[in-house]
């Protein structure tokens, strides 16, 4: 079994030096709590993630999932697990409490499902999506149904699923073909269609399953603009919640995939009888905009997937690298050289930094994210609610599409490092690297999540949204660019804002000429948007990392090369916040000049891959 590392001081300096989660104190939605409190959750969460979610992953992905009898078996190494993790309340911790949540701030969640996440994603299905789904059902669903199942949801009695891919209406949702017609004299729907590649569709770790489905009330518009969105419960339930008969959802297979094998990826048939029943969430043929809720939501859990799968890659390949020994420093010309450890390496080290820049600027990234969620959506002052509001949905594209494909590029650096001993089971990469592959597929392709950035959020508002992004961006820049000692960090970052901001200009014009060639630049320009928001991040930090290392230094009476040098030696924070400013810089010098190359491939607006005939 892969011994799970959590890097708590990474964690800890994101959330309280970086983004002073402390400070959200201060406001009424958190008044109750206290950076002791908040620090004595996350010590709990780590505590359950280490000692029980990662050891039943290890034997669940061995165990996978079957299908007996039209239900779904999930493995049993999961069921005490589930039963901890709901009394314990890691649901909803980041919801409201009148309905069974934590009401924890939204950064502090994320964190938290970054934890889980890392030890299981094919458990954090169960609890991810009923989540969301709760989170829909609180905010569009009326008020009895909202009373009855979100708490429901929230507690984790019962799971919620998200039901809109069909056989023939993957990314192109409108093309569903589920039906729903209205029952006379009541407030329900009958259901019939077919939902494939389902997650959670089926299982049996609870006694009953919301399914939260899109279809389409004959006679409403084709197209997404005709879709209604229904929950649609595996069994009935009265008023109380008291259940009642099956509710004629049938699973008619579950796929064999290439990783999250605990996972349950359910084809689902609803009203094979005609005896399916749902409830109708908020008005006729508005579903597709309830549903963007929920999809946003599971986005950023994508999201979270990346950054969870780059840390513990990282983790695990810093450990390994410090451990493994193998040939003998460059350097060393003696007679009878010394086997190292390949941390010594030039080649391995660069690998190592690659891999501590995105976990450590992804992680950021989105608790960076998660701060315009809890702001957008709780901060006292409307105005800042709607400026958080612009700057967050400009970032989910980013985080879903960059976090999750940097996710996937770590554990493959990690795999690397990792040498043969990275592709065997045992070490642990090999299990992520499959795991987190699906997450740059499902919730909007990753193609997609490009073509919402380029075709949508920059022309919102009149290219509001990103003038807003630009302002962020130039408020953490320009004030540093002269730093004594920083300088050349934040100019080289300054120098990729300003390539990024031009490229985004230069697609106004363009659009208007060749809209297919400028398609082509989405997926080049959504990379860049993400490799300047990663050096925004280690930037911010290296800031943090100098002031609080010539703290340290003042502190100590420390002056020079040597004493500094000795200073890292002996101080373990000294290091930390040393590592920090080196990080960025590496980021900077490696990564960023990147970001030129491809504004170029996007100014050259390459043809050939319209014209070619395959
Ligand atoms: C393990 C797993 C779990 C899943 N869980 C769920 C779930 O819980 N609920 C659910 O509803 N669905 C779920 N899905 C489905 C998933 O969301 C879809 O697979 C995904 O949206 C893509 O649809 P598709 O597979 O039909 O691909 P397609 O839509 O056929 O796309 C194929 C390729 O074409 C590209 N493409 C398609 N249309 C366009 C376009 N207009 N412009 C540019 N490029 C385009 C895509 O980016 C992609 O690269 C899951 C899938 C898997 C494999």
């Amino acid at each position: 079994m892969v011994d799970l590392i959590i890097d708590r001081r990474d964690v800890d300096f994101v959330l309280f030096e970086q983004f002073e989660l402390q400070k959200f104190c201060e406001q009424s939605r958190y008044k109750d709590f206290s950076q002791e409190t908040f620090e004595m959750i996350i010590n709990e969460a780590i505590k359950l993630a280490k000692e029980e979610v990662a050891p039943a992953d290890a034997i669940a992905d061995r165990q996978g999932t079957r299908l007996e009898d039209g239900k779904v078996i999930v493995a049993e190494a999961f069921r005490a697990i589930y039963d901890k993790y709901a009394e314990g309340g890691w649901i909803a911790t980041a919801n409201d409490p009148e309905y069974g949540g934590m009401g924890l701030p939204v950064p502090l969640g994320l964190i938290l499902s970054e934890f889980f996440i890392s030890a299981s994603s094919s458990f954090m299905f169960f609890p991810g999506l009923s989540v969301s789904a709760g989170h829909l059902l609180e905010e569009y669903a009326n008020t009895s149904l909202k009373e009855l199942l979100t708490t429901k949801l929230y507690t984790g009695e019962w799971t919620g699923t998200m039901c809109l891919t069909e056989p023939q209406a993957g990314t192109a949702v409108g093309d569903i073909c589920s039906v729903a017609t209205p029952i006379e004299g009541t407030d329900r729907f009958k259901i019939t269609g077919s939902k494939i590649f389902i997650s959670a569709g089926d299982h049996d770790l609870t006694e009953n399953i919301l399914h939260l489905v899109l279809a389409r009330v004959p006679g409403d518009p084709e197209g997404t603009k005709g879709i209604s969105l229904f929950v649609v419960p595996k069994y009935r339930f009265d008023e109380s919640g008291a259940l009642g008969k099956a509710n004629d959802v049938t699973v008619t297979a579950i796929e064999h995939k290439m990783g999250i094998h605990a996972s349950p990826t359910c084809s689902l048939s609803f009203g094979e009888n005609d005896a399916c029943e749902g409830y109708l969430i908020g008005e006729r043929a508005k579903g597709i905009v309830y549903m963007f809720q929920m999809m946003n939501e599971a986005r950023i859990a994508c999201a979270v997937q990346g950054s969870a799968t780059a840390n513990a890659c990282y983790q695990l390949a810093l450990a390994y690298a410090k451990d493994r020994v193998q040939g003998a420093k460059v350097t060393d010309r003696s007679d009878d050289p010394q086997a190292v450890a390949i941390i010594d390496h030039p080649d391995v080290r660069r690998n190592l930094m690659l891999c501590k820049a995105y976990a450590e600027g992804l992680r950021a990234l989105l608790v960076q994210a998660a701060v315009y969620a809890d702001r957008a959506r709780y901060h006292d002052d409307e105005d800042v609610r709607h400026a958080n509001q612009d700057l967050y949905e400009i970032m989910t594209p980013i985080c879903k599409a960059y976090a999750t494909d940097m996710g996937f590029k770590v554990s493959e650096w990690a795999m690397q490092i990792h040498g043969g001993y990275g592709y065997i089971g045992e070490y642990g990469v090999e299990q992520y690297m499959r795991d987190v592959k699906i997450a740059s597929i499902y919730e909007g392709t990753n193609g997609i999540q490009a073509l919402d950035l380029l075709g949508r959020k920059l022309r919102m508002k009149g290219g509001g949204l990103f003038m807003a992004w630009l302002q962020e961006a130039n408020k953490a820049i320009m004030p540093n660019v002269k730093h004594e000692r920083l300088a050349d960090i934040f100019e080289n970052l300054d120098k990729a804002k300003n390539t990024l901001a031009e490229t985004a200009f230069g697609f106004s014009q363009a659009g208007k000429s060749d809209p297919e060639v400028v398609l082509l630049g989405a997926t080049p320009f959504l990379e860049m948007f993400g490799q300047v928001e990663i050096g925004r991040m280690l930037a911010q930090q290296a800031l943090i990392g100098d002031e609080k290392l010539q703290a340290i230094a003042t502190e100590k009476g420390v002056s020079g090369a040597d004493g500094f040098a000795n200073l890292l030696a002996e101080h373990a924070d000294a290091r930390f916040y040393d590592g920090k400013i080196k990080t960025a810089r590496f980021y900077v010098n490696t990564i960023l000049p990147h970001t030129r190359s491809l504004s170029v491939e996007i100014k050259n607006a390459d043809r050939s891959a319209l014209d070619i005939r395959f």
